[in-house]
């Protein structure tokens, strides 16, 4: 008969894995938390120190080898996630992103990256429910939440359930008909982590690579807000059909948003166009429309900046209170005039992919 695995024999193989500088133990030394036990599928999180980044890859396979070998265990996958206080504040070296040696990811059939050139412009609102609506057009769906720096998925999902591990690979969660993926499922919510260039890389890579996407179509992913490491890591690591950027009206005409447009440009990715959220404010009292922030500008600025306008959603009391009550409106009310918004630029989005499979590789025959 197999012996019944606990945390506790978990934490115990786990003893026996220290970094070299470190008197004791990393179970000692306080850095693992989350072990998650299911069916003989281990799963656990492991906090490093960021100056240590170097040294995380040998210390991640060992703490996995340790729990292995335990009797009773299919298989074990540790998460590597920035230590909580760095003992450093020197920043660590940048790690160049080695796609030139590793094969670019490809999760789905088509990954589109949804980004913003500021935080709090409402990106993960509109990814989510640009999911959704892709999903109402009969694909298989998931989202990654990239954001490790201010995961939302959980509570746009509505949920804060942990993912369970299945060969090695994390589960993603099934919400709302989409696979979906956030490291908020894995990390405490109250627990203030501090990533750097190197551990960022790592988590992202991870999220690609070491979860089970399940024959998706598409594979949206909600990116952090700016245009650093991490979005850079992202492009280059993943295989993207292109971008998405949400911007609100007021960002549009400024840096920000062109920020993030280079980016794409920069690694050649291609950019599918522009989203403007918070467009303009249909007062609920009277009905009619209220440019807030500036008359809807956007769509002259995105042919300035040579991009698509996908179009605009309403700055609306339903779409905030929905999203922050983890019941996204287009899933939970879709005949809303403002989820047909949403499905109209899932269409636009969904042509553009079209379109570039139809031009596909140009055939030269001598
Ligand atoms: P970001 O991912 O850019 O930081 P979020 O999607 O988390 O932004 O949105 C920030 C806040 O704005 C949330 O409270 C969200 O509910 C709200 N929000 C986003 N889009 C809209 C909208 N179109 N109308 C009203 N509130 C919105």
């Amino acid at each position: 008969m197999q012996s019944e695995i606990t945390s506790e024999k978990v934490r115990s193989a786990l003893r026996q894995v220290k970094f070299p500088h470190s008197k004791d133990n990393i179970v000692d030394d306080g850095d693992v938390s989350g072990i998650v036990i299911k069916d003989g599928h281990i799963g656990f999180s492991i906090e490093i120190d960021p100056a240590l980044a170097n040294q995380s890859d040998e210390l991640r396979r060992k703490a996995e080898d340790m729990v292995s070998s335990l009797s009773g265990v299919l298989s074990a996958t540790a998460i590597l996630t920035a230590h909580k206080t760095a003992s450093t504040s020197q920043p660590t070296p940048r790690s160049k992103p080695d796609s030139h040696r590793n094969p670019p990811l490809k999760p789905a059939k088509h990954v589109i990256a949804v980004a913003s050139g500021k935080g709090g412009v409402g990106k993960s609102t509109t990814a989510i429910n640009i999911a959704l609506a892709v999903k109402q057009m009969g694909l298989l769906v998931g989202i990654l939440d990239a954001d490790i720096y201010g995961p939302s998925l959980p509570r746009l999902l509505g949920t804060s359930r942990k993912p369970e591990y299945y060969d090695k690979k994390l589960v993603p969660l099934d919400v709302w008909g989409l696979q979906t993926m956030s490291i908020g499922f894995l990390v405490e919510p109250e627990s203030p982590t501090i990533w750097r260039g190197p551990m960022v890389m790592s988590a992202i890579e991870q999220m690609l690579r070491d979860v089970l996407w399940t024959d998706l179509d598409v594979l949206v992913i909600d990116l952090p807000p700016g245009t650093g490491d991490a979005q850079l890591t992202l492009c280059q690591r993943a295989s993207l059909s292109g971008a998405v950027i949400v911007s609100t009206p007021q960002d549009l005409a400024l840096i920000d948003a062109r920020k993030g447009l280079n980016m794409f440009r920069k690694v050649d990715v291609p950019i599918l166009g522009i989203i403007e959220n918070m467009s303009y404010f249909i007062c609920p009292d009277c009905g009619s429309r209220h440019d807030v922030f500036s008359t809807g500008g956007a769509e002259k600025e995105a042919a300035k900046l040579d991009v698509a306008f996908l179009g605009g959603i309403p700055l609306d009391m339903a779409i905030r209170q929905t999203s922050d009550a983890g019941e996204p409106i287009v899933a939970t009310q879709p005949e809303n005039p403002h989820s047909k918004a949403y499905s109209s630029i899932a269409q636009k989005i969904s042509d553009s992919l079209e379109s570039q499979k139809a031009e596909g590789p140009a055939i030269i025959i001598e």
